[in-house]
C-alpha cells in the first residue's frame, strides 16, 4: 500500500495522538475523471471548517456503480496527485489501485480502520447526489460503524432522500465539528459547502467538443490533460491549447 502523501506540509494541526478527541481524518473517494474544483474547494472548506487533520482523496480503480471511466485508474490518479500538491493537509492515498475487482467503500474503510485503529475519528466525505445513492452501495448499513458520513450539499440535488436513508439518517444525524470527535465513527453530518455547479461530465464534454474546461480545474491538471491528449474523442480539433 503507497500512500502518497501529496505534500510534505502537514496541515497545522496534524499530529496529534489518534483518540477520542483526535482530529477526524476525512476521506473522499471518487472516480475523479477527472479532478476539479468541485471537488477541491469543497474539501478545503471542511478541512478547515471541522478542523480534520487531514484529507485524504482515492481515486477508485474500477467504479463500483458506474460505467467505465474514460482514463486509467493510474492517469487518474496522476491528476489527483497534481490537483493536491502543494496544499497542506491534502493527501492522495493510492488504496483502491492497490485492491483486484470493484472497489467498494466498505473494503477502503475497513482498511483504514486496520491501519489508524479503532480510535480515530473517520469521516467518510460525499456529496449529496451520492449519499441518495448510499443504499445502492456494497454493505451500505455498516459504513457509519466505520466512519461517520459527511454530506456536502450539491447544486440540483433538491429532491428529499428516499424513506430508507431517511430513517437511516434521522438518528444518527450530528450538528457540528465536536460532535465527529468525539467518538470514532456513527454520526451523519450535512455540511453546507460553496456550491459549486461543476462536474466531470461537464469537464469531459467539454474537452470531447474541443471546447476549454479552464477555472473549472486546476492548471496543472488541464496541463496534464493537455499533454497526454486525455479525454479528446477523435472528433476533437487538435488546435485546442487552454
Ligand atoms: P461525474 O460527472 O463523472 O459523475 P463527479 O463530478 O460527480 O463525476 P466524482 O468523482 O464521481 O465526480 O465525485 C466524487 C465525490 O465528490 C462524490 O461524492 C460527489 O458527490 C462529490 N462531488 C463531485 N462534484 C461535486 C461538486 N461540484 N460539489 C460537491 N460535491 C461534489
Amino acid at each position: 500500500m503507497t500512500v502518497i502523501s501529496a505534500n510534505n506540509r502537514s496541515a497545522p494541526w496534524a499530529g496529534e495522538k489518534p483518540g477520542v478527541e483526535a482530529r477526524p481524518i476525512g476521506v473522499l473517494g471518487g472516480t475523479f475523471d477527472p479532478i476539479h474544483d468541485g471537488h477541491l474547494r469543497p474539501a478545503l472548506e471542511l478541512l478547515e471548517t471541522l478542523e480534520l487533520a487531514e484529507v485524504r482523496f482515492v481515486p477508485c480503480r474500477i467504479p463500483a456503480h458506474r460505467g467505465a471511466p474514460q482514463v486509467t485508474a493510474e492517469q487518474r490518479l496522476t491528476l489527483v496527485r497534481l490537483a493536491t500538491v502543494g496544499q497542506p493537509g491534502f493527501v492522495t492515498d493510492d488504496r483502491e489501485l492497490q485492491r483486484e475487482g470493484p472497489s467498494y467503500m466498505v473494503d477502503t474503510l475497513t482498511s483504514l480502520r486496520d491501519e489508524l485503529g479503532a480510535d480515530t475519528p473517520l469521516c467518510l466525505i460525499l456529496g449529496s447526489d451520492a449519499f441518495r445513492e448510499l443504499h445502492t452501495w456494497r454493505r451500505w448499513e455498516v459504513l457509519s460503524d466505520l466512519a461517520h458520513l459527511v454530506v456536502m450539499e450539491r447544486p440540483g440535488i433538491l429532491q428529499p432522500l428516499p424513506p430508507l436513508l431517511e430513517a437511516f439518517a434521522a438518528p444518527r444525524t450530528i450538528e457540528g465539528a465536536v460532535e465527529l470527535r468525539r467518538r470514532p465513527a456513527g454520526g451523519i453530518l450535512f455540511q453546507p459547502v460553496t456550491q459549486l455547479a461543476i462536474s466531470a461530465t461537464q469537464i469531459r464534454a467539454l474537452l470531447a467538443r474541443g471546447r476549454s474546461p479552464r477555472y473549472l480545474l486546476p492548471e496543472a491538471v488541464l496541463a496534464h490533460i493537455h499533454d497526454r491528449a486525455l479525454y479528446r474523442s477523435p472528433l476533437s480539433p487538435t488546435s485546442l491549447t487552454s
